[in-house]
Protein backbone atom coordinates (compact mmCIF):
# COMPACT_ATOMS: atom_id res chain seq x y z
CA UNK A 1 0.00 0.00 0.00
CA UNK A 2 1.15 3.45 -0.85
CA UNK A 3 0.24 6.52 1.18
CA UNK A 4 1.15 10.00 1.15
CA UNK A 5 1.15 13.27 3.09
CA UNK A 6 0.98 16.93 2.08
CA UNK A 7 -0.12 20.49 4.03
CA UNK A 8 -1.48 23.31 2.11
CA UNK A 9 -1.25 26.81 3.43
CA UNK A 10 -4.14 28.68 3.25
CA UNK A 11 -4.26 32.87 4.77
CA UNK A 12 -7.55 34.09 3.54
CA UNK A 13 -8.00 38.11 3.84
CA UNK A 14 -10.89 38.04 5.77
CA UNK A 15 -11.97 36.63 9.26
CA UNK A 16 -14.66 34.08 7.62
CA UNK A 17 -14.00 33.02 4.35
CA UNK A 18 -14.97 29.69 2.09
CA UNK A 19 -12.05 28.64 -0.34
CA UNK A 20 -12.49 25.82 -3.12
CA UNK A 21 -9.59 23.62 -2.35
CA UNK A 22 -10.80 20.82 -5.31
CA UNK A 23 -8.13 21.76 -7.44
CA UNK A 24 -5.29 21.48 -4.68
CA UNK A 25 -6.47 18.15 -3.62
CA UNK A 26 -6.80 16.93 -7.41
CA UNK A 27 -2.97 18.05 -7.28
CA UNK A 28 -1.57 16.27 -4.17
CA UNK A 29 -4.10 13.09 -5.98
CA UNK A 30 -1.57 13.07 -8.93
CA UNK A 31 1.06 14.01 -7.48
CA UNK A 32 0.63 10.98 -4.96
CA UNK A 33 0.66 8.44 -8.15
CA UNK A 34 -2.02 6.47 -6.06
CA UNK A 35 -4.91 4.78 -8.49
CA UNK A 36 -7.10 2.97 -6.14
CA UNK A 37 -7.65 4.22 -2.43
CA UNK A 38 -8.87 6.87 -0.33
CA UNK A 39 -8.15 10.61 0.88
CA UNK A 40 -8.77 12.36 3.91
CA UNK A 41 -8.71 16.01 3.73
CA UNK A 42 -8.94 18.18 7.23
CA UNK A 43 -8.39 21.11 8.52
CA UNK A 44 -5.43 21.25 11.11
CA UNK A 45 -6.95 23.85 13.22
CA UNK A 46 -10.18 24.12 15.72
CA UNK A 47 -11.49 27.29 13.70
CA UNK A 48 -11.97 25.56 10.44
CA UNK A 49 -13.73 23.27 8.75
CA UNK A 50 -13.12 21.01 5.93
CA UNK A 51 -16.25 20.29 3.94
CA UNK A 52 -18.09 19.07 0.57
CA UNK A 53 -20.07 21.05 -1.00
CA UNK A 54 -22.11 23.06 -3.93
CA UNK A 55 -19.49 25.58 -5.28
CA UNK A 56 -22.26 28.23 -6.02
CA UNK A 57 -21.26 31.63 -3.81
CA UNK A 58 -25.49 32.38 -3.01
CA UNK A 59 -25.15 29.04 -0.98
CA UNK A 60 -22.18 30.45 0.32
CA UNK A 61 -23.59 33.36 1.41
CA UNK A 62 -26.32 31.34 3.24
CA UNK A 63 -24.03 29.51 5.17
CA UNK A 64 -22.71 32.79 6.47
CA UNK A 65 -25.76 34.08 7.28
CA UNK A 66 -27.17 30.51 8.72
CA UNK A 67 -23.81 30.58 10.66
CA UNK A 68 -24.22 34.03 12.04
CA UNK A 69 -27.75 33.19 13.56
CA UNK A 70 -27.12 30.31 15.11
CA UNK A 71 -23.65 31.24 16.57
CA UNK A 72 -22.91 35.34 15.82
CA UNK A 73 -19.66 36.58 16.30
CA UNK A 74 -20.19 39.65 18.44
CA UNK A 75 -20.91 40.83 21.14
CA UNK A 76 -17.60 38.58 21.97
CA UNK A 77 -18.64 38.62 25.84
CA UNK A 78 -21.83 36.38 25.10
CA UNK A 79 -19.11 33.44 25.43
CA UNK A 80 -17.34 31.92 28.04
CA UNK A 81 -14.27 31.51 25.67
CA UNK A 82 -14.11 34.70 25.28
CA UNK A 83 -11.35 35.44 27.82
CA UNK A 84 -8.27 36.22 26.29
CA UNK A 85 -9.79 35.20 22.83
CA UNK A 86 -12.55 36.63 20.57
CA UNK A 87 -13.02 33.49 18.50
CA UNK A 88 -15.47 31.39 20.38
CA UNK A 89 -17.78 31.41 17.54
CA UNK A 90 -15.25 30.33 15.35
CA UNK A 91 -15.19 27.11 17.40
CA UNK A 92 -18.87 26.70 17.19
CA UNK A 93 -19.06 27.24 13.58
CA UNK A 94 -16.47 24.24 12.55
CA UNK A 95 -18.13 22.12 15.38
CA UNK A 96 -21.21 22.57 13.00
CA UNK A 97 -19.73 22.22 9.36
CA UNK A 98 -16.91 19.50 10.17
CA UNK A 99 -13.29 18.74 10.69
CA UNK A 100 -12.50 16.53 7.15
CA UNK A 101 -13.76 14.92 4.63
CA UNK A 102 -12.87 11.95 2.77
CA UNK A 103 -13.51 10.77 -1.11
CA UNK A 104 -13.33 7.75 -2.84
CA UNK A 105 -10.02 7.27 -5.06
CA UNK A 106 -10.98 5.96 -8.36
CA UNK A 107 -9.09 5.54 -11.62
CA UNK A 108 -6.53 8.14 -10.00
CA UNK A 109 -9.32 10.60 -9.36
CA UNK A 110 -11.59 11.63 -7.11
CA UNK A 111 -14.82 10.03 -7.24
CA UNK A 112 -17.19 12.57 -6.63
CA UNK A 113 -20.88 12.54 -7.18
CA UNK A 114 -21.77 15.58 -10.10
CA UNK A 115 -21.92 19.14 -7.78
CA UNK A 116 -19.46 17.65 -4.84
CA UNK A 117 -16.31 20.23 -4.44
CA UNK A 118 -14.18 20.27 -1.45
CA UNK A 119 -14.11 23.40 0.25
CA UNK A 120 -11.81 25.04 3.34
CA UNK A 121 -14.20 27.16 5.41
CA UNK A 122 -12.33 29.74 7.55
CA UNK A 123 -14.17 31.02 10.92
CA UNK A 124 -11.16 33.13 12.03
CA UNK A 125 -8.66 33.83 9.15
CA UNK A 126 -6.00 36.96 8.79
CA UNK A 127 -2.76 34.43 9.32
CA UNK A 128 -1.29 30.96 8.25
CA UNK A 129 -3.82 28.21 8.82
CA UNK A 130 -3.02 24.49 7.49
CA UNK A 131 -5.00 21.94 5.85
CA UNK A 132 -3.75 17.93 5.93
CA UNK A 133 -4.10 15.90 2.67
CA UNK A 134 -3.80 12.03 3.09
CA UNK A 135 -3.67 9.34 0.76
CA UNK A 136 -2.99 5.83 0.87
CA UNK A 137 -4.00 2.84 -1.95
CA UNK A 138 -2.13 1.72 -4.63
ZN1 LIG B 1 -10.34 29.92 20.88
Amino acid sequence: MKHFRKELTINTKSRRAYVNITQAVEGALKESGIQEGLCLVNAMHITASVFINDDESGLHKDFEVWLERIAPEKPHSQYRHNGYEDNADAHLKRSVMGREVVVAVTGGKLDFGTWERIFYGEFDGLRNKRVLIKIIGE
